[in-house]
């Protein structure tokens, strides 16, 4: 049942990827910011979107993540940010420079009411991250909130390369996630009720800071050399179909939400870290290019701001 139910999803959640870009659909705005350092539109876009980080925040914090504030606490690094997309949505208020208009995708995609807000977030990742043990089954990963006690909690849970912050892979209760997915604006992400614009999957819009970054040369889902999305808060990488050194995934290898322990080695070769988890979100895999909804190291460091 949850099968039938979960194919077409599949088979759409390809669709904005290929032929759609966002890059494509919203003309030279959406794309702007790995063009030029200036929008006289005065768009939000990677190039004036700020953001600092700190002289001893570890490369792959500094290099790779934009849009946010990033420092050192101890041996944990803290991300903070407005989580507003630098690029068009139309899920920004019409008066914003970055509203675009709802693109319906042949009509299968539908806008919920909600409209971008800015907001104050705070991520704490631990420099140290402790596993929690965990075998992740196909009986703990179900898409459904409060059925078990390992789930990330709801609302914030991660942040992407963009600034934006992830989510986990439910919905809220009596929801599906799946169905939620038909609300994903071009980004692959929309805003809950209080504002907070939110990824839960594979998204262009990392690939799109990647891209402002000089890494990639493009943001489609899928076709970038190589595919890093952002991390959880407990410290679980996000990549796509590939490692993030663009090796092949040993996918016997995965468990039920397309996560195992490895080493995140850049595409130059540098360790960024030894025998972390991380889940590759891919719709080749099982997950359906999701979230993960498990927790596999013990904390969550989100928090309100001090
Ligand atoms: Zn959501
Ligand atoms: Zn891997």
């Amino acid at each position: 049942m949850l099968l039938a139910l979960l194919a077409p999803l599949a088979c759409d959640a390809d669709a904005p990827d290929t032929g759609n870009s966002p890059g494509d659909t919203t003309g030279e705005t959406g794309d702007s910011g790995t063009d030029s350092g200036e929008n006289a539109d005065g768009m939000r876009t990677f190039a004036n979107c700020g953001g600092t980080v700190a002289a001893d925040v570890p490369a792959f914090f500094a290099r790779y993540f934009r849009c946010a504030n990033i420092s050192m606490d101890g041996e944990d690094v803290v991300v903070s940010t407005v989580d507003l997309p630098p690029y068009a949505s139309p899920y920004y208020d019409p008066d914003d420079p970055n509203w675009t208009e709802w693109d319906d995708r042949g009509g299968d995609y539908f806008q919920n009411p909600n409209v971008i807000a800015e907001q104050d977030i705070l991520i704490r990742f631990a420099g140290s991250p402790v596993s929690k043990g965990l075998t992740v089954t196909a009986d703990l990963v179900d898409l459904k909130m409060g059925t078990s006690d390992d789930e990330y909690l709801g609302g914030p849970g991660g942040v992407g390369l963009d600034g934006v912050i992830y989510f986990n892979a439910v919905a809220g209760p009596g929801d599906s996630i799946l169905d939620e997915a038909y609300t994903f604006d071009l980004w692959e992400a929309h805003p809950e009720m209080t504002g907070t614009y939110h990824h839960h999957s594979a998204s262009p819009g990392p690939l799109a800071a990647l891209e402002a970054g000089g890494f990639v040369s493009t943001d489609a889902v899928g076709e970038a050399e190589w595919e890093l999305y952002g991390m959880m808060c407990d410290g679980t990488v996000l990549l796509g179909c590939r490692e993030m050194d663009g090796s092949a995934v040993d996918a016997a290898t995965l468990d039920a939400q397309d996560g195992h322990v490895g080493d995140i080695v850049d595409p130059d070769g540098t360790v960024h870290f030894a025998d972390r988890y991380h889940i590759h979100q891919c719709t080749d895999y099982a997950h359906y290019g999701l979230t993960p909804e498990i927790q596999y190291y013990q904390d969550c460091g989100t928090a309100p701001p001090p």
